[in-house]
């Protein structure tokens, strides 16, 4: 006797209601049991009509990804979808592969999503800040423009940012900036970690209650902790708003390596004006000179905990910003929550910032970073390039 798998009665095998999926027949008590099971045939055709064109992937693609690695949890979701595919030890593929990328977008373990790569945006933008008074910035100088804004217009009481000291202008030191005048330095990346949690206690500590916070995921995920959990001290004792401005991230490098590298290589880390990492390559420019580097060279300096993170957008903050996507002297922009995205727009129709859609392709970019540093959390490709 046989098992009907949809009303689970015992079937004799002789029953003319059969149906071949991959390398095995099912049997059904009734015709209605067959239209049943079926009707999750017509789906699967209907979705694979619907898939657009880029989404239509193989089952190697599956297999490479997801089996291959051991991330399968075995939910048999691919084989339900798929009469090509059963489950043995793994999934195998024991018929034709038409390459739909139906069983790819139902297997739990694949990110198939925008908002699994980079969180939920309200908007995307390409800006670039038209004040006179900031030269340069790290891309497009929004994250400063965007924050002389808020205390030009008395939105907010301070903002802790990270800035350089001259005495050794790339240790990272995070500020309490009141002033524009204390602002304007802090334009720029430094590529260490900055202890910008210290200086948000100093700053609420001493009675400010609207603070702007700048920094990478891991700084705005602390902020984030202390405002959710609960236990959290900005849920429970330090009742300020604080406006999380995230920092597109893929690593920081320990200060001392960066020192080290740089007079390895006859240079002095006071003589630099600015550094940056584009398309896997650390740049470092002195007046005219741009001397540049494969970032591979700096893997023994790369901070341990970058190793595990999987946020390339700050996805917890109001807005992220990063230089990924956008041309040279834009900064790509997401805009997340409603006050982050209110405050903004705020400052574009103010004339601090110039912003346009983000386009496609711009997008595209960004979230092919994001995919990269999210399947580190499988192991699947340590990523060495940015
Ligand atoms: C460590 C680090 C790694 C980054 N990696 C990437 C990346 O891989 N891809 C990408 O697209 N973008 C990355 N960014 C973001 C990018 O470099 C720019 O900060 C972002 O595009 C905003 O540019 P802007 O010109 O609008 O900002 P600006 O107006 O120049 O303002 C920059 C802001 O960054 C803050 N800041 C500088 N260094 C630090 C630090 N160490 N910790 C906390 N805050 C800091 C300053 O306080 C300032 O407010 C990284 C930034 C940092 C700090
Ligand atoms: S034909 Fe089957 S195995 Fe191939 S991609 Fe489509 S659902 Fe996956
Ligand atoms: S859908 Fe994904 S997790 Fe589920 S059995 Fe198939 S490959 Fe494994
Ligand atoms: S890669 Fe992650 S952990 Fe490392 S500095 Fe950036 S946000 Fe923080």
């Amino acid at each position: 006797m046989k098992i009907d798998p949809v009303c689970n009665k015992e079937v004799p095998e002789t029953t003319p209601y059969t149906v071949e999926h991959g390398c095995k027949v099912y049997y059904f008590c009734s015709a209605e049991c067959m239209k049943k099971y079926d009707y999750m045939g017509k789906s699967v055709i209907r979705l694979k009509h619907n898939l657009e064109e880029k989404k239509r992937v193989s089952f190697g693609k599956l297999r490479k990804e997801i089996i291959k690695p051991g991330i399968c949890t075995l939910c048999g979701a691919c084989a339900a979808s798929c009469r090509s595919i059963i489950i043995s030890s793994v999934p195998k593929l024991v018929g034709p592969c038409t390459s739909c990328g139906v069983c790819y977008n139902q297997c739990p373990r694949t990110i198939t999503t925008e908002e699994e790569l980079v969180g939920r945006i309200r908007f995307a933008y390409g800006a670039r800040n038209t004040l006179d008074c900031l030269h340069g910035g790290q891309d497009g100088g929004v994250v400063t423009a965007l924050i002389t804004y808020a205390l030009e217009e008395g939105l907010i009481d301070c903002a802790v940012v990270t800035t350089h000291t001259k005495e050794e202008p790339w240790k990272p030191v995070a500020i309490i900036a009141e002033r524009c005048e204390d602002l304007l330095p802090s334009s720029g990346s430094i590529y260490s970690h900055s202890m910008t949690m210290e200086a948000l206690m100093d700053a609420i500590q001493r009675g400010m209650r609207s603070i702007a916070f700048v920094g990478p995921s891991c700084n705005i995920d602390a902020v984030y902790k202390m405002q959710k959990s609960p236990y959290g001290f900005l849920r429970i004792f330090m009742r300020s708003n604080v406006l999380k401005l995230g920092l597109f991230c893929m690593d920081t490098f320990s200060y001392e390596g960066i020192k080290e590298f740089v007079e390895m290589h006859d240079m002095r880390l006071v003589d630099i004006d600015s550094m940056k990492i584009r398309k896997g390559k650390f740049e470092f420019s002195t007046g005219d000179d741009v001397s540049t580097f494969s970032l591979d060279e700096f893997d023994q300096y790369r901070s341990s905990s970058c190793k595990y993170c999987t946020d390339l957008t700050a996805e917890n903050a109001d807005i992220s910003f990063g230089g990924i996507g956008t041309p040279e002297g834009y900064t790509t922009v997401l805009a997340r929550s409603s006050i982050g995205y209110e405050i903004f727009n705020e400052a574009v129709a103010t004339g601090y910032i110039e912003a346009r859609p983000l386009e496609e392709k711009e997008m595209d970019r960004v979230l092919h970073l994001a995919k990269l540093k999210k399947v580190q959390m499988y192991g699947l490709s340590r990523r060495n390039k940015t």
